[in-house]
């Protein structure tokens, strides 16, 4: 008991010291319990695309700037249609950054698009059939392999105004793609009252045998609330209420994030730091949470 107390009042204080979260504490203490383990946490930053010249948008420069001074690993989402006139400037953004180890760079899709069928929209990886969905993971890979030099091992579904965000063949178009490992799963995935789609992700996902890997989000405890603003009163809610949970995928959009937001991103890895927490990429991520499984895709005997 004793310890416990200790070890929050050190988090207390380490928090108070770093004069992070003073501004979300003072308003409404959020006692955080000490944690057996420190949190695993993936940051998982979505939409980066190449503008004019061969450029990223000014807002990923800084955040990008920003977690490799902190020194946090993080992972990013590419949509991958402007790889096929990446300009050497966006080629190099992104390689130097893969292979410093300390990045991973993720399929988000081909156009990341709405599409109508039949006059109702879906997101890019619902509404079409395998083999629609497999083409576009097809270019994307062939396209990272010849410019970038390595092939995307996770996959985060692209979202936006139509419905829903994967389906059964999306499944099935990782499970066949030699490269894919990690899925950024967009609910929870052992939901006690699962959908349909996750109970199947589920079936297919066992019978893999560890070739693909589910990293799910905890509704809880999200980076951005609403979406497009970090929110760190929200999350340490979340957050507070999960001392068991081994990690934690946080999804930001920086393109879209103000001064603020940004200020607020900052009291966000102030506060997880305090928490000594572990930031991890996806894969090194899968890895670690899932130990027994072979990081040789499709080599399982
Ligand atoms: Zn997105």
């Amino acid at each position: 008991m004793l310890s416990r107390l200790l070890a929050w009042a050190i988090v207390v204080l380490a928090g108070l010291a770093a004069g992070s979260w003073a501004g979300a504490a003072e308003q409404s203490p959020i006692a955080i319990p000490a944690r057996e383990t420190p949190p695993i946490i993936i940051l998982k930053l979505d939409d980066l695309r190449q503008l004019q010249g061969g450029r990223v948008h000014p807002r990923w420069q800084r955040v990008a700037d920003y977690l490799e001074q902190k020194q946090v690993k993080y992972s990013i989402g590419v949509i991958c249609q402007t790889l096929e006139s990446a300009h050497p400037n966006y080629v190099e953004w992104i390689r130097s950054r893969q292979e410093s180890g300390n990045v991973e760079f993720w399929f988000h899709g081909w156009d990341h698009a709405v599409h109508q069928v039949d006059g109702t929209k879906y997101n890019e990886f619902n509404g079409r059939p395998y083999d629609q969905q497999k083409e576009r993971l097809d270019k994307a890979q062939k396209l990272a392999k010849e410019k970038l030099g390595f092939a995307f091992t996770t996959f985060g579904p692209p979202g936006g105004e139509g419905n829903g965000v994967f389906n059964q063949d999306t499944l099935r178009v990782l499970l066949d793609d030699q490269d894919m490992r990690v899925m950024l799963y967009p609910a929870p995935f052992n939901d006690p009252k699962p959908s349909e789609l996750t109970l199947f992700a589920r079936k297919l996902v066992a019978e893999s045998q560890g070739k693909l890997r589910i990293l799910d989000v905890a509704w809880q405890a999200r980076l951005e609330r609403p979406l497009f603003k970090p929110n760190l009163e929200a999350f340490m809610q979340g957050y507070a209420k999960l001392p068991k949970r081994q990690y934690f995928v946080l999804q930001g959009h920086p393109a879209h994030w103000s001064d603020e937001s940004f200020a607020e991103f900052e009291r966000f890895i102030d506060f997880l730091q305090s928490q000594n927490a572990l930031f991890m990429t996806p894969s090194e991520a899968a890895s670690a949470i899932y130990p027994g499984d072979s990081d040789a895709a499709g080599t399982n005997p």
